[in-house]
């Protein structure tokens, strides 16, 4: 499509001008302006889950905005955010007893480390530091990215981010030196709360660290009055293989963040739910307590009725028997992934299968030509560097997976 007034994301326009025109989409499939078909692996950026334009969310979107478009969420309530917040907590540990809604990851995490610090100030404590993991990707919002990982993304930037607590990532064998620096700052008296990707770091090249350590970590914030904040933005919704990535290590955390998945990627949503605990300590007469909170489109009614729908499909179509079978494929192409010289470090969660192509960082070469590969083939493949993932939609048949495989072993093969 000829380059129009559209500034778009992550997108350097001097190098990449162009933009694929997308007209429509069904299952794990896009189709471009020119009828050409695309096998979209990394579920439009995480976010799609069963499936495009799913049948039952589409009906569900066209039956509300025809009933109740928005309304303000001061105040106010409706049965689409009543509905889905009942029966979002049937899949969350009892304790998160408390939901707040937003509109994307980002504000989701916003939302989060805003509870905590007016949790510890209303209850006179002066907690107030953040403790996060190198690597950790929250969103690009000024708060959080002063969370995330610092680099050429956040350079510009740095005036205005404020300064955090990093603990190094649990690298095979770096366990302990991650469990150790989190045991210091947890004894901090200034320290509020672990910020966290449990089990998987998205945006940070698809590292994952084990269930164990994950628990450990819960312990130690939870010996020390650190609240833990789940950033489950990308990992929750069945990424992993569970509903949350939290549930393979028995964690509960204090506070859970959830967005992408959680309308089946139809519309932006987003929650953060939080411990009664949290709640009550913003309850109270005095109106300085209350959380100051809120952006327009506030638990939206036709965003909550795509999120019903999809909870609805949870409960009626064999979700977790499909998230199984992409993952049973996703082991296949490990083991092929694992054979080829060329790639190293190949490695699965659940559904999500991750390697690294040759040599290099998140801007060397290797990324834009991977990227031109894969788009050469159809495939909506876009590496993190010379990180390749693939991160699919459950619907996803084994034919299309094994055609994926396929397509980065051919890339490996293809480095001189
Ligand atoms: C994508 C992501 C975010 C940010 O979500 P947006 O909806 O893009 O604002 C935050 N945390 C994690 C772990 C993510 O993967």
């Amino acid at each position: 499509m000829k380059p129009g007034p559209i500034w778009h994301p992550f997108t350097q326009h001097a190098l990449f001008p162009q933009m694929r025109a997308i007209t429509s989409a069904s299952g794990a499939w896009l189709t471009d302006a020119k009828g050409t078909r695309v096998f979209d692996a990394i579920s439009s950026w995480w976010v799609v889950t069963h499936g495009h334009c799913h049948p039952h969310i589409v009906q569900a979107i066209r039956d509300q905005a025809g009933r109740l478009d928005q309304v303000i969420f001061a105040g106010h309530t409706h049965e689409p955010a009543e509905r889905f917040a009942e029966q979002l907590m049937t899949h969350l540990p009892d304790a998160l007893a408390r939901i707040f809604f937003s509109d994307s990851g980002s504000t989701a995490v916003e939302v989060a480390l805003k509870m905590a610090l007016g949790h510890f100030r209303h209850r006179g404590e002066t907690r107030h530091r953040i403790v996060v993991m190198e690597h950790g990707y929250h969103g690009d919002t000024v708060g959080t990215m002063s969370a995330g990982e610092r680099g050429a993304f956040t350079q510009p930037y740095d005036p205005l981010l404020y300064a955090v607590d990093r603990i190094p990532f649990p690298a095979p064998g770096r366990e302990q030196d991650t469990l150790d620096a989190l045991e210091a700052v947890a004894r901090k008296p200034e320290t509020a709360a672990l910020l966290i990707e449990p089990l998987a770091l998205g945006a940070g090249g698809m590292l994952f660290y084990p269930p164990a350590l994950l628990a450990e970590m819960a312990a130690i914030c939870a010996r020390h009055g650190v609240l833990l904040i789940a950033d489950e933005v990308m990992t929750g919704w069945g990424r992993t293989g569970r509903f949350l990535a939290c549930d393979h290590a028995g964690v509960v955390p204090d506070i859970l963040c959830l967005s992408k998945g959680i309308t089946g990627g139809h519309l932006p949503l987003a929650v953060t739910l939080c411990r009664e605990e949290i709640f009550q300590s913003h309850w109270s007469t005095d109106r300085r307590r209350t959380f100051f909170h809120s952006s327009s489109y506030t638990a939206n009614p036709i965003a909550c009725a795509a999120g019903v729908a999809n909870l609805e499909l949870w409960a009626r179509e064999p979700v977790q028997a499909r998230i199984e079978a992409v993952a049973a494929v996703q082991t296949e192409g490990l083991a092929r992934l694992q054979a080829h010289p060329k790639i190293t470090g190949a490695r699965q969660l659940g559904t999500i299968l991750a390697a690294e192509i040759g040599a290099g960082g998140y801007l060397s070469d290797l990324g834009p030509g991977l990227l031109r590969f894969f788009t050469g083939r159809n495939l909506l493949i876009r590496p993190l560097g010379n990180t390749v993932y693939l991160l699919p939609p459950y619907c996803s048949t084994r034919t299309e997976l094994r055609a994926c495989h396929d397509a980065i072993l051919e890339a490996a093969d293809a480095l001189g």
